[in-house]
C-alpha cells in the first residue's frame, strides 16, 4: 500500500512540476512576445525615418530589449526584404545581411507572432527565434524585431528547466511538437525523434498528465508531462521508480529491525509457553502409555497440571488408571484363584513349584485328598458338598502358617506348599489339619476325614513330576491303610484314628 502510494505522490508531484515548468515557460514566451509587441509599435515611426538617428535609435531598441532583461540570447531587427537593420550584442556585425535562417523565414512568410520550430544554425546549435510583426499605421508590413534562444547554452530557458531539486536520476525533458528532443540534460539526446514513447504521443496530442514508463535505455521510471500551449512543446518531469521507492524500502528495513527485538522475544515467548502447556500433557501421555506399572498413580499424582483442560486429562487419567488397576488387581488375583475356595489354584501353584526349583529352595508339599467324598455328594447333593469344600479350605487357611501357600489342585484334592519346610514340620502340619477336620461336624453334618501324602524337596526328589508322584504314591498308601492318615515315608506315618 506505501509502494502504490508512493508511485502515485510521485507520479502526481512530477505531473504537477511538469504542470508548473509549462506554465513558467507560457509565461516566458507571452511575456517576451508582448514586450515585442511594445517594441513593434515603438519601432514603426522609426523604421520609416530616413536620418542618420534611425540606426542609432534602432540599435539603442535592440540593445534595450537585450539587456533590460537578458533573457534572449540575441536580438535582431530586420526589414520587410529581410535585411538586418540593428542586432544586439552588436558584436554580431551583421547590420547590412539578410536574415534568412529558418525562423527567420518562416516569420517574414507568415508576419505574425511567431515561436518557430527549434532549428539548427549555421553553427550547430539549436536554435528557436521568436518574432514580432512590425506594421505601420496603414498595416504596411515594415519587418520585424525577434530574439533567437540557444537551446544548450545559457539562458532564460535552461535556468527553467535545466537545475533540478532531486538528485536522485530525476531530470527534465522538453521536446518540440513533432516529437523531438529539444532540451535534455544529457545533451546527445538533444535532436533525438522520441515519437515512439507512450508519455510523448499524449504530448503530441496535446494532452497532459502522469504515467508510468519505462524509458529508452529500460529505466522504470514515473513521469509527468504537460503540453506548452504557445510553443507546441511538451514537458516531461520524471523520477526513477526505484528512486521513489527508495523511501519505501529504508521503511521496511527500519521496521523490521525495530520489529525484530519484539518478534524475537515474541517467539520466545512463545516457545516457553507451549513448553509449559506441552509439559503436563507429554507426562500424562508417557504415563499413559505405560499404564500398568504399579506406582504409575503415584507419578500422575506429581505432574503439575496448572491449566483447565490438562487438570481436567489428569482426573481423567487419573480416574481411568484407578479403573484399570483395579481391573487388572482383580483379574491377576481371579487368574490364580480358584473360584469355588478362593485358594490358589493349580496352575499358579505350579509356576510357583518351578520357580522354588529354579532356586533350589527348600520346601514341602502336603497332597489332601477327601475320605470318600463321593458319598457325600450322593448323600446330600453337590451344593453341600461345594459347601464342604469350602468348609475345608477355610480350615485348611487357619491351620497353615502364613508362608505355607494352600491351593486347590482337583475336584477335593487339595496341596499345601510349606517353603524353609523339612518333612517333619510338613508331617506335623498335615497331623495338625487332619485332627482339626475329623475332630468337628462339616457343613453336611457329617464329620469328614482327609488323607494326605507328603514329599520334600530336595530331600525326596529333585524334579516336580517326581515329588508329585511320590507324594501322590505315600497318599495312596494312606488310602489302602484305612485312610485318615498322613503319610511322609515309611518311617512317618501319622497315626490312623477311626
Ligand atoms: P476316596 O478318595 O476316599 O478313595 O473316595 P472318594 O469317594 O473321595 O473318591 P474320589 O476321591 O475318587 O472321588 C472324587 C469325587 O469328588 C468325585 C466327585 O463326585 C467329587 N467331586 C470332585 N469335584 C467336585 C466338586 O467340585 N464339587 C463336588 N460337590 N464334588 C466334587
Ligand atoms: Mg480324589
Ligand atoms: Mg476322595
Amino acid at each position: 500500500m506505501n509502494k502504490r502510494n508512493l508511485i502515485d505522490s510521485t507520479l502526481e508531484t512530477n505531473r504537477v512540476y511538469a504542470q508548473k515548468l509549462s506554465n513558467t515557460t507560457d509565461v516566458f514566451f507571452n511575456m517576451t512576445l508582448n514586450t515585442f509587441e511594445y517594441s513593434a509599435q515603438l519601432l514603426a515611426p522609426i523604421m520609416l525615418r530616413d536620418d542618420d538617428d534611425r540606426e542609432v535609435q534602432l540599435l539603442e531598441e535592440a540593445n534595450r530589449l537585450k539587456y533590460q532583461t537578458n533573457t534572449l540570447n540575441s536580438i535582431i531587427i530586420a526589414a520587410a526584404d529581410g535585411e538586418i537593420l540593428a542586432t544586439s550584442p552588436h558584436t554580431l556585425d551583421l547590420i547590412g545581411d539578410t536574415l534568412n535562417s529558418e525562423g527567420g523565414k518562416q516569420a517574414f512568410a507568415e508576419q505574425k507572432p511567431l515561436i518557430s520550430k527549434p532549428y539548427k544554425g549555421i553553427t550547430g546549435r539549436y536554435i528557436i527565434f521568436i518574432s514580432y510583426p512590425i506594421f505601420d499605421e496603414q498595416k504596411q508590413y515594415l519587418g520585424l524585431v525577434g530574439g533567437t534562444i540557444y537551446l544548450m547554452e545559457d539562458n532564460v530557458l535552461y535556468e527553467l528547466l535545466g537545475d533540478h531539486f532531486y538528485e536522485d536520476g530525476s531530470y527534465v525533458y522538453v521536446v518540440d511538437p513533432d516529437g523531438r528532443i529539444i532540451y535534455h540534460e544529457d545533451h546527445d539526446r538533444i535532436g533525438d525523434l522520441a515519437d515512439q514513447n507512450p508519455v510523448i504521443q499524449e504530448l503530441i496530442n496535446t494532452n497532459s498528465g502522469a504515467q508510468r514508463v519505462i524509458n529508452t535505455r529500460g529505466v522504470d521510471m514515473l513521469a509527468g508531462y504537460s503540453y506548452v500551449p504557445t510553443s507546441g512543446w511538451g514537458i516531461v518531469s520524471q523520477r526513477p521508480t526505484d528512486a521513489a521507492l527508495v523511501a519505501n524500502q529504508k521503511m521496511i528495513t527500519r521496521m523490521i529491525l525495530n520489529a525484530l527485538p519484539s518478534l524475537l522475544l515474541s517467539i520466545l515467548l512463545i516457545f516457553l509457553i507451549s513448553r509449559l502447556i506441552a509439559m503436563p500433557l507429554q507426562k500424562l501421555a508417557i504415563l499413559t502409555e505405560d499404564s500398568t506399572r504399579n506406582n504409575q498413580k503415584d507419578r500422575l499424582f506429581r505432574v503439575k497440571a496448572w491449566y483447565y483442560e490438562a487438570i481436567q486429562l489428569k482426573q481423567a487419567l487419573t480416574y481411568s488408571l484407578g479403573f484399570l488397576h483395579d481391573k487388572v488387581d482383580h483379574m491377576t488375583h481371579e487368574s490364580q484363584t480358584d473360584a469355588l475356595t478362593q485358594l490358589t489354584n493349580r496352575r499358579t501353584m505350579d509356576k510357583l513349584l518351578g520357580t522354588w526349583i529354579e532356586e533350589k529352595r527348600l520346601f514341602s508339599l502336603i497332597v489332601i485328598d477327601i475320605d470318600l467324598f463321593k458319598r457325600i455328594n450322593d448323600t446330600y447333593g453337590h451344593a453341600v458338598g461345594d459347601e464342604v469344600l469350602k468348609y475345608l479350605a477355610n480350615m485348611m487357611e487357619a491351620t497353615a502358617s502364613q508362608s505355607a501357600v494352600c491351593c486347590r489342585y482337583g475336584g477335593e484334592e487339595f496341596v499345601i506348599l510349606l517353603p524353609e519346610a523339612g518333612i517333619k514340620e510338613a508331617l506335623e502340619l498335615a497331623e495338625r489339619f487332619r485332627k482339626r477336620i475329623s475332630a468337628q461336624e462339616s457343613p453336611c453334618g457329617d464329620v469328614i476325614t482327609i488323607s494326605a501324602g507328603i514329599a520334600s524337596y530336595p530331600s525326596d526328589a529333585d524334579n516336580k513330576v517326581d515329588l508329585f508322584n511320590l507324594a501322590d504314591q505315600r497318599l495312596y498308601e494312606a488310602k489302602r491303610n484305612g485312610r485318615n492318615q498322613c503319610n511322609a515315608g515309611p518311617e512317618l506315618i501319622g497315626p490312623h484314628e477311626q
